[in-house]
Protein backbone atom coordinates (compact mmCIF):
# COMPACT_ATOMS: atom_id res chain seq x y z
CA UNK A 1 0.00 0.00 0.00
CA UNK A 2 2.91 1.97 1.17
CA UNK A 3 4.59 1.17 -1.96
CA UNK A 4 1.75 2.25 -4.28
CA UNK A 5 1.17 5.73 -2.52
CA UNK A 6 4.92 6.37 -2.57
CA UNK A 7 4.54 5.23 -6.93
CA UNK A 8 1.17 7.87 -6.75
CA UNK A 9 3.28 10.21 -5.11
CA UNK A 10 6.31 9.83 -7.27
CA UNK A 11 3.77 10.08 -10.80
CA UNK A 12 2.35 12.98 -9.19
CA UNK A 13 6.05 14.47 -9.06
CA UNK A 14 6.29 12.97 -12.72
CA UNK A 15 2.93 14.79 -13.97
CA UNK A 16 3.82 17.75 -11.54
CA UNK A 17 7.60 18.10 -12.93
CA UNK A 18 6.20 17.52 -16.81
CA UNK A 19 3.65 20.14 -16.47
CA UNK A 20 5.72 22.70 -15.06
CA UNK A 21 8.79 21.58 -17.63
CA UNK A 22 5.63 22.24 -20.22
CA UNK A 23 4.75 25.60 -18.52
CA UNK A 24 8.51 26.54 -18.29
CA UNK A 25 8.58 25.85 -22.48
CA UNK A 26 5.58 27.73 -23.01
CA UNK A 27 7.05 30.47 -21.35
CA UNK A 28 10.34 29.98 -22.86
CA UNK A 29 8.40 29.74 -26.27
CA UNK A 30 6.63 33.05 -25.50
CA UNK A 31 9.69 34.98 -24.76
CA UNK A 32 11.09 33.59 -27.81
CA UNK A 33 8.40 35.73 -29.65
CA UNK A 34 8.49 38.35 -27.58
CA UNK A 35 12.04 38.43 -28.92
CA UNK A 36 11.67 37.99 -32.17
CA UNK A 37 9.15 40.50 -32.16
CA UNK A 38 11.73 42.88 -30.67
CA UNK A 39 14.65 41.36 -33.45
CA UNK A 40 11.97 42.69 -36.39
CA UNK A 41 11.01 46.05 -34.76
CA UNK A 42 15.04 46.73 -34.13
CA UNK A 43 15.58 45.76 -37.46
CA UNK A 44 12.88 47.70 -38.67
CA UNK A 45 14.23 50.74 -36.63
CA UNK A 46 17.74 49.85 -38.12
CA UNK A 47 16.01 49.93 -42.03
CA UNK A 48 14.12 53.66 -41.15
CA UNK A 49 18.40 54.57 -39.40
CA UNK A 50 19.57 53.49 -42.96
CA UNK A 51 16.70 55.21 -45.21
CA UNK A 52 16.97 58.30 -43.00
CA UNK A 53 20.94 58.18 -43.41
CA UNK A 54 20.59 58.09 -47.44
CA UNK A 55 17.68 60.83 -47.44
CA UNK A 56 19.36 63.31 -45.12
CA UNK A 57 22.25 64.12 -46.87
CA UNK A 58 20.29 64.57 -49.88
CA UNK A 59 17.41 67.03 -48.33
CA UNK A 60 20.78 68.63 -46.67
CA UNK A 61 22.06 68.87 -50.18
CA UNK A 62 18.46 70.01 -51.48
CA UNK A 63 18.41 73.11 -48.47
CA UNK A 64 22.28 73.73 -49.69
CA UNK A 65 21.35 74.02 -53.18
CA UNK A 66 18.59 76.17 -52.42
CA UNK A 67 20.47 78.64 -50.09
CA UNK A 68 24.07 78.59 -51.94
CA UNK A 69 22.81 80.92 -55.52
CA UNK A 70 20.97 83.29 -52.49
CA UNK A 71 23.88 83.51 -50.70
CA UNK A 72 26.32 84.08 -53.32
CA UNK A 73 24.27 86.28 -55.31
CA UNK A 74 23.66 88.55 -52.01
CA UNK A 75 27.69 88.71 -51.36
CA UNK A 76 28.03 89.21 -54.87
CA UNK A 77 25.70 92.19 -55.37
CA UNK A 78 26.86 93.18 -51.95
CA UNK A 79 30.59 93.37 -53.20
CA UNK A 80 29.42 95.01 -55.88
CA UNK A 81 27.55 97.83 -54.13
CA UNK A 82 30.94 98.45 -52.25
CA UNK A 83 32.56 98.56 -55.36
CA UNK A 84 30.47 100.97 -57.00
CA UNK A 85 30.78 103.30 -53.47
CA UNK A 86 34.63 103.27 -54.07
CA UNK A 87 34.35 104.29 -57.35
CA UNK A 88 31.58 107.48 -56.12
CA UNK A 89 33.90 108.18 -53.53
CA UNK A 90 36.88 108.17 -56.34
CA UNK A 91 34.56 110.40 -58.33
CA UNK A 92 33.88 112.84 -55.55
CA UNK A 93 37.87 113.38 -54.48
CA UNK A 94 38.32 113.89 -58.98
CA UNK A 95 35.52 116.50 -58.48
CA UNK A 96 36.72 118.01 -55.00
CA UNK A 97 40.28 118.28 -56.72
CA UNK A 98 38.95 120.21 -59.54
CA UNK A 99 38.76 117.66 -61.84
CA UNK A 100 35.03 117.79 -63.81
CA UNK A 101 35.80 114.97 -66.24
CA UNK A 102 34.79 111.79 -64.29
CA UNK A 103 33.29 109.77 -67.31
CA UNK A 104 36.07 107.58 -66.68
CA UNK A 105 34.88 106.22 -63.71
CA UNK A 106 31.79 103.44 -64.32
CA UNK A 107 29.79 101.41 -62.22
CA UNK A 108 31.08 97.84 -61.90
CA UNK A 109 27.83 95.94 -62.19
CA UNK A 110 27.08 98.03 -65.57
CA UNK A 111 29.79 99.76 -66.85
CA UNK A 112 28.04 102.69 -67.11
CA UNK A 113 29.82 105.99 -66.52
CA UNK A 114 28.10 108.00 -63.19
CA UNK A 115 25.93 110.55 -63.56
CA UNK A 116 27.20 113.55 -62.13
CA UNK A 117 24.31 116.39 -61.12
CA UNK A 118 25.44 120.19 -59.92
CA UNK A 119 23.59 120.93 -57.44
CA UNK A 120 24.01 124.11 -55.31
CA UNK A 121 27.20 124.31 -53.32
CA UNK A 122 28.93 120.88 -54.96
CA UNK A 123 27.89 117.77 -57.41
CA UNK A 124 25.76 115.20 -56.62
CA UNK A 125 27.50 112.24 -58.06
CA UNK A 126 24.86 109.19 -58.73
CA UNK A 127 24.97 105.34 -59.70
CA UNK A 128 23.03 105.01 -62.96
CA UNK A 129 22.25 101.81 -62.47
CA UNK A 130 21.29 102.16 -57.74
CA UNK A 131 17.95 99.71 -58.48
CA UNK A 132 20.35 96.95 -59.88
CA UNK A 133 22.31 97.38 -55.91
CA UNK A 134 18.18 96.67 -54.30
CA UNK A 135 18.47 100.61 -54.03
CA UNK A 136 16.51 103.78 -55.61
CA UNK A 137 19.61 105.92 -54.81
CA UNK A 138 23.27 105.03 -54.53
CA UNK A 139 24.78 108.35 -54.04
CA UNK A 140 27.67 110.68 -53.03
CA UNK A 141 27.70 114.73 -52.39
CA UNK A 142 30.88 116.76 -52.89
CA UNK A 143 29.25 118.90 -50.23
CA UNK A 144 28.33 116.31 -47.36
CA UNK A 145 31.04 112.95 -48.53
CA UNK A 146 28.70 110.02 -47.06
CA UNK A 147 27.49 107.82 -49.25
CA UNK A 148 23.63 107.91 -49.64
CA UNK A 149 21.89 104.60 -49.69
CA UNK A 150 18.27 105.14 -50.57
CA UNK A 151 16.06 101.86 -50.11
ZN1 LIG B 1 26.57 101.10 -59.14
Amino acid sequence: MDDHKDTDIAKDAVAEFAKEEAEREQQQQEKKKTKDRRLLYYALLALSIVVLAFQVPRILSLREEHAKPLRVGTADTDMQTDACIHNLWKVVRDLQLGETDVGGFTCPLSGVPYEVHQVKGGYVVECPNAHRHGFSHVRISTAKPIPELVP
